[in-house]
């Protein structure tokens, strides 16, 4: 736990927790809030194999929880009235902290976060990817509004950060919720969704904006130089707002302009929004793209380390799957889709556009291998359901269609909104991106369901499974790293990335966000074709002391928090 935290432990006063009526070898801690409730622990996890969250070995303990914290760890211990958990042949953990979430809108339709909470994630990271909940338009606001209100009976009330933060405290939620301030959804207020370079006024503004979200409680700057209208930031733009950071030791975040055949190029460019800025950066699911690209996976890993060494504070995550997702008109380019999705359909109906586009993107799907490649994840449209789950190349066979033409036909069919995974990336280099010591683990997916409003469409298996997968498939199976380094690259680490003060990690102090697993076990079970299947394994969860898990089921609590970090 960060030390100004425990600092303001000490201050509070001098009772040593576990002294008095806590037996046993425990650690010190300062007087904590809950003792004036007249007891010294609510909860008391036994005989677990404790792993703390720092990458140290894991030590056999019991762990007092009072009220939301942690109030002591160590072996023997006994609480009066507490209520006892045995958690003897599990390893307990810190909760699991996805650090490139894409839980943005989805707790307000479903709070049980329930494919995350069953992974044994505590606390979701979002506003990835340059896209965050505001700053909004009033039109942008409304638009939101009325299409949660249709869809799913939402009255979200917000158009920025601080409002998203209050109805997410006044509504409630299984787990805690950190955001990135998104540098697309910042250019998209000032600029719009045009292709062009933001003026000096409109780049003042902007960095007016970033600021207001740190001072609401934003954990960093995201960009997704892929995206429009991410993507129509400049070197310079990138570094103006990211500046706005100086000083917190936030990250720039960035899922970057390329992750295939310019991959160094790009990495070149996110190290030196942190050079010029002088902030860290975190590089989003890095990876190299397509099989003629596989070979970038150690020069990639060199050039973060020569950065790290000349002082460049670079760290990056990645999920545990093969294939990325993402949306199908991602097939695209970036100038075709510029200015909207009107203009971008207008273009694919243009004669004088048309051909450019078709080459374009031929050229990315063979570079991906084939059409093959391409799985439909959702379509916006019901009509379209047939092509869910289904392979463009396979489904354009069945079909007697030219695979392109079948693109189109779901790219104007759906008005764009469709979404689709690409498999591209080498098993080898998945596991060497996960073991490397400056690689976190993100999901990249959302809080779904496999029953309820979250539960439609055919999504990525990493919504459901990244967690349990990292530590059954790479730590147990493959051994690509020992167990205590994988739960520090989901707990310890990303919580001092972006301040998560508190969290992280198992010691007197911290927030009681904890998981129990049985290590022999657990296990993801959601595969590309059977998405929707919860993982095995995860005994119990908690958030800030309350199971959300219990005895392998979800419980109906609610006791998650926005997170701010910690500021200077
Ligand atoms: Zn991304």
């Amino acid at each position: 736990m960060a030390e100004i935290e425990r600092r303001d432990f000490v201050r509070g006063g001098a009772l040593a927790v576990g002294a008095a009526l806590l037996g046993g070898r425990v650690h010190p801690a300062g007087e904590p809030r809950w003792v004036s409730r007249g007891r010294d622990a609510d909860l008391l996890l036994r005989g677990g194999l404790v792993y703390d969250g720092s990458g140290a070995a894991p030590t056999e303990a019991d762990v007092a929880v009072a009220g939301d914290r942690i109030a002591a760890v160590g072996s023997g211990l006994a609480a009066a009235g507490a209520e006892t958990v045995d958690l003897a042949g599990l390893a307990l953990a810190p909760g699991f902290i996805d650090v490139h979430s894409h839980t943005d809108l989805e707790l307000f339709v479903d709070p049980k976060g329930e494919s995350k909470v069953r992974q044994g994630v505590t606390t979701e990271v979002t506003g990835q990817d340059g896209g965050s909940i505001g700053p909004w338009t009033g039109d942008r606001a409304a638009d939101i509004r009325e299409r949660y209100r249709e869809r799913y009976g939402v009255e979200l009330e917000f158009h920025d950060l601080a409002g998203f933060f209050g109805q997410l405290e006044r509504d409630g939620a299984a787990l805690n919720l950190a955001s990135m301030v998104g540098q697309g959804t910042v250019r998209g207020y000032v600029v719009g969704d045009d292709d062009r370079p933001a003026t000096a006024a409109e780049i003042a503004r902007m960095r007016g904006l970033v600021r207001e979200a740190l001072a609401a409680g934003a954990c960093g700057l995201s960009s997704g130089l892929e995206y429009v209208p991410s993507a129509f930031a400049d070197l310079e733009e990138l570094v103006a707002l990211a500046s706005e950071l100086r000083g917190t030791d936030l990250p720039y975040a960035s899922h970057m302009r390329n992750e295939d055949d310019q991959l160094f190029a790009a990495v070149e460019e996110a190290l030196n929004v942190g050079r010029l800025a002088e902030v860290p950066v975190q590089i989003s699911h890095l990876k190299a793209q397509g099989q003629r690209n596989w070979w970038k996976c150690e020069p990639v890993l060199q050039a973060l380390e020569r950065a790290r060494a000349d002082g460049v504070d670079v760290m990056y995550d990645r999920y545990p799957y093969v294939a990325y997702s993402t949306g199908l008109s991602n097939l695209f380019p970036v100038w075709a889709r510029d200015g909207g999705t009107e203009m971008f359909l207008a273009r694919l109906d243009d004669p004088d556009e048309a051909p450019r586009i078709e080459r374009a993107v031929r050229a990315k799907v063979a570079q991906l291998g084939s059409w093959d490649a391409v799985q439909v994840t959702s379509t916006g449209a019901e009509e379209f359901a047939w092509a869910r789950g289904r392979r463009l190349g396979q489904l354009a066979a069945e079909r007697r269609q030219e695979p392109y033409a079948l693109l189109l036909e779901l790219m104007i069919g759906n008005r764009s909104r469709a979404g689709m995974v690409g498999f591209g990336m080498s098993e080898e280099n998945t596991a060497r991106f996960l073991a490397h010591p400056l690689g976190m683990v993100c999901s990249d997916g959302s809080a779904l369901a496999i029953e309820g409003p979250l539960a439609s469409g055919s999504p990525h298996p990493r919504n459901f499974g990244t967690f349990p997968r990292v530590l059954g498939r790479y730590c147990r199976e493959q051994q690509v790293m020992p167990l205590e380094t994988a739960i520090h690259k989901l707990t310890g680490m990303p919580a001092r990335r972006l301040r998560l003060a508190g969290r992280g990690a198992i010691t007197p102090g911290a927030f009681a966000d904890l998981v129990a697993f049985d290590p022999d076990r657990i296990a993801d079970r959601a595969t590309f074709e059977q998405p929707r299947q919860y993982p095995v394994g995860i005994a119990h969860a908690l958030v800030n002391g309350v199971f959300v898990m219990r005895d392998g089921e979800r419980t109906a609590a609610l006791p998650g928090r926005p997170l701010r970090p910690e500021r200077h």
